[in-house]
């Protein structure tokens, strides 16, 4: 029997097979969730719809989450479809392009409010519009990156809005903490997908995180959607408010050293 058996997950953030949503949603598969996808944008009919169709899911619901009415549109097409929900996932984030290189102090006022509005009160709007559907023992989550806690140069407002989305994360386990729902975030490592693209440096920070991690491996989306798994299960029952790292120990390092650096020694 699947560890998610008889669950019922809402997975917000689909927007292709390099998705980490993907992941999640393929590892809540196969352990036998019953599950919604939400997407924004218009890649419904061509990435999503076949996507949902491989894990057999039938409710597929646009949400764009700088629009309140889609959130409360889609809570009550949630309720009348599931009933009740035992998992959510967020894993959503924006900013734009021209944010996510050069120096930080360039942010502008319009991209860091964007920036915190779909990637930080999302996760909010989203806990208390979904709230009166939670099961006692729900689970929800969120996706962060290291550049919350330390500087990865051109990540700027990026690393900034995952500071106050962990900071959320534990502010919501609190609040949640007496209906017995919990509420976590995983810090995944670097992952090749549409988001990521738009970082300035991404594929060398990529490179770079191979060669310095402890493990000396990249991360997957299945690798993230394991740990997604253990979050959303009754296994983690007495976890929240925790960020979880999935990153082949990057974050663990003080002092770095290249593999050259080390042989010489
Ligand atoms: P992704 O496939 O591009 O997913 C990002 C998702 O955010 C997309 O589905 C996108 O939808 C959605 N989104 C953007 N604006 C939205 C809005 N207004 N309303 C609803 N959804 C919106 O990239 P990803 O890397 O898997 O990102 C998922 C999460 O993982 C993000 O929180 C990201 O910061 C986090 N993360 C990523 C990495 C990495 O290296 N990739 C590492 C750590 C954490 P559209 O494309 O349709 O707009």
């Amino acid at each position: 029997m699947g560890l998610l058996e008889g669950k019922n997950a809402l997975i917000f953030g689909l927007a292709n097979e390099r998705s980490i949503a993907w992941g999640i949603t393929q590892a809540f598969h196969r352990e036998g969730a019953n599950i919604g996808i939400s997407y924004a944008g218009e890649m419904l009919e061509r990435r999503v719809k076949p996507l949902a169709e491989q894990v057999g899911c039938k409710w597929v619901e646009e949400c764009d989450v700088t629009r309140d009415d889609q959130i409360a549109a889609a809570a009550e097409k949630a309720a009348q479809n599931f009933g009740k929900i035992d998992v959510l996932v967020h894993s959503i984030a924006f900013a734009g392009r021209e944010e996510l290189t050069g120096p930080y102090y360039n942010t502008s006022r319009e991209g860091f409010k964007n920036a915190m509005d779909i990637s930080v009160f999302s996760f909010v709007a989203l806990s208390r519009a979904f709230q009166p559907l939670l099961n006692p023992g729900a689970s929800l989550m969120c996706l962060t990156y290291y550049g919350s806690v330390k500087v990865a140069p051109h990540y700027n407002v990026m690393g900034v809005a995952k500071a106050a989305l962990e900071s959320s994360t534990r502010y919501l386990a609190y609040d949640f903490g007496p209906q017995k729902i919990r509420v976590n975030a995983i810090s995944a490592g670097p992952i090749r997908t549409l988001a990521a693209a738009g970082v300035g440096g991404f594929r060398d920070m990529y490179k770079h995180f191979a060669d310095m991690s402890p493990m000396r491996e990249n991360v997957t989306i299945e690798d993230v959607g394991n740990a997604a798994v253990f979050l959303a299960s009754d296994l983690s029952a007495r976890i929240t408010g925790e960020v979880l790292y999935v990153d082949s120990g990057f974050n663990t390092i003080g002092v770095q050293m290249s593999a050259k650096e080390e042989k010489s020694e």
